[in-house]
């Protein structure tokens, strides 16, 4: 998997620049990046299952808060952390359908 670069300068993004800058601005050109619609729905594709069906499996299962509540917060995480590897940025914004 490879990590997404700007569309205007094609400096590539650290995977620490994805995370923690939610604006999204490239730190080289300054420009603002958007992702693509493929990238978008390539992102909510991962998101979905986990918010619809993982996530509402661990609350109803028969478990203890204690395993309960750690495992759907590091699901939540993984899903963040494995989320930068799917952007693909372009100048404009694109209208999802
Ligand atoms: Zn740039």
């Amino acid at each position: 998997m490879k990590l997404p670069s700007c569309w205007n300068c094609a400096h590539s993004f650290t995977y620490r620049e994805l995370v923690w800058n939610w604006r999204l601005r490239c730190p080289n050109c300054g420009n603002k990046q958007f992702l693509t619609k493929k990238s978008r729905i390539q992102i909510l594709l991962i998101e979905l299952p986990m918010y619809i069906i993982v996530i509402p499996l661990i609350t109803i299962a028969d478990i203890s808060l204690y395993i309960k509540f750690p495992a759907v917060l590091i699901l939540i995480l993984m899903t963040l952390f494995i989320l930068p590897f799917w952007y693909r940025f372009t100048n404009k914004e694109q209208s999802f359908v």
